[in-house]
């Protein structure tokens, strides 16, 4: 029994790759080699050189006292926030450009809804000198605008989406159908644990990163290597999945997965997939996603950019139906009061993302001695206008 992806790209019976006969021998060049590359000596050396000296790794993990105090258990913060670009796409995004590169691609594509995970293309292909197009929502664009002049300085071709309802659907249509059309010279970064076999498995090999050192670093801490849970943020569920990785297995670990309720579950307005979705296909793959009776996908809310997602990755949803994980909803409310109190506590700021998972320990009790470490997805640099403009500061 594994909760990790089979080799069909099966997680229980999520996940798979259904796609158009015409994107078929994109994906399929990409599953047949992704495991033999990444297990190269010389692609592992690169991988690594890079985190460590590029995005900053090993990221800290660091015991807050003082919340821990206050929620009377022992609580660890995993540094995502301390990554160059501000969160931990950048693993993922540096993984893929190196897979490409070993493909013989010569042209990245890339979807963004908030612009984070353009962004964090845009900056590997600069770093490489590879040409980079993001599609992007036309009403996207107007939205992020900062994002969008962060891609254009790092050299990136932002195109928008016009069709549909101009937003991060619509922008990755419009990535597909270049992939059709450039088979070749190609590669597509999709920047989450979704989209068809290998994506989810790829992706979250590469933010494995994040659990690979967390045992590490517990065991010089706490002289074990493994948390008595696991505590992350789902949108997609890349830093969650890179969280969770190295614990998947492990039944004395807990594993939380903490969702976007937005404004109440039930009010039409959120974003928690586990309680509001059902199955389907999103993406190429199968799995949980928010839908209306007759399949239409229905539109997410939450305050955060980053879990405004109408599904999950296939492996929370198994995660989520086998009772392996724990899933949580967080309401736009509670994710705010949790993001100021981390702020006035331990001096960090954190991403909305990420404060859903801080504002569990409001009502998810834990033991004195208990372990809980919480990967602290990015920071809330990016964030600022929404946190002005939430408690007038
Ligand atoms: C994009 C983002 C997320 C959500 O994406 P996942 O794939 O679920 O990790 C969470 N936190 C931050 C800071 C993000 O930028």
């Amino acid at each position: 029994m594994t909760y990790q992806a089979n080799e069909k790209g099966y997680y229980g019976e999520f996940g798979g790759a259904f796609i158009p006969e015409m994107l078929y021998p994109n994906v399929e060049e990409l599953r047949r080699q992704y495991l033999d590359i990444m297990k190269e000596d010389s692609f592992q050396k690169e991988f690594k050189a890079l985190l460590k000296d590029y995005v900053g790794r090993p990221t800290p993990l660091y015991y807050a006292e003082r919340f821990s105090k206050k929620y009377n258990t022992k609580v660890y913060l995993k540094r995502e926030d301390l990554c160059h670009t501000g969160a931990h796409k950048v693993n993922n995004t540096v993984g893929q450009i190196l897979m490409a590169k070993r493909l013989g691609k010569n042209r990245i594509i890339a979807e963004t809804g908030a612009g984070q995970h353009g962004v964090a293309t845009a900056t590997v292909c600069a770093l490489m000198g590879i040409e980079c197009i993001v599609y992007m929502g036309e009403i996207d664009i107007e939205r992020q605008a900062p994002n969008v002049a962060r891609m254009k300085m790092l050299g990136a071709k932002v195109v928008p989406a016009k069709s549909g309802s101009k937003t991060l659907k619509d922008a990755t249509n419009e990535a597909i159908r270049d992939w059709i059309n450039n088979p070749v010279d190609t590669h597509y970064i999709i920047g989450s644990v979704v989209g068809p076999h290998p994506y989810p498995d790829m992706v979250a090999r590469f933010q494995a990163i994040i659990s690979e050192e967390i045992k590490t670093q517990l065991k010089e801490k706490e002289n074990r290597e493994n948390p008595d849970y696991i505590v992350a943020c789902v949108g997609g569920g890349s830093n969650a999945a890179g969280a969770y990785f190295h614990y998947l297995d492990n039944p004395e670990v807990g594993i939380i997965a903490v969702e976007a309720a937005g404004k109440g579950i039930y009010t039409g307005e959120s974003a928690a997939t586990s309680a509001l979705g059902k199955e389907g296909i999103i993406h190429g793959s199968k799995t949980l996603l928010m839908q209306t009776d007759d399949g239409q996908i229905t539109e997410p809310y939450s305050i955060s950019a980053g879990l405004d997602y109408p599904g999950v990755g296939p492996m929370h949803a198994h995660l989520f139906r086998s009772g392996r994980g724990e899933f949580i909803s967080i309401t736009d409310d509670a994710a705010m009061k949790a993001g100021l109190e981390l702020a006035k506590l331990e001096g960090i700021i954190p991403a909305i993302e990420s404060s859903h998972a801080l504002a569990i320990f409001e009502d998810r009790k834990f033991k004195e001695d208990d372990v809980v470490v919480v990967n602290l997805s990015g920071r809330g640099d990016k964030d600022l206008n929404t946190y002005i403009d939430y408690f007038e500061l």
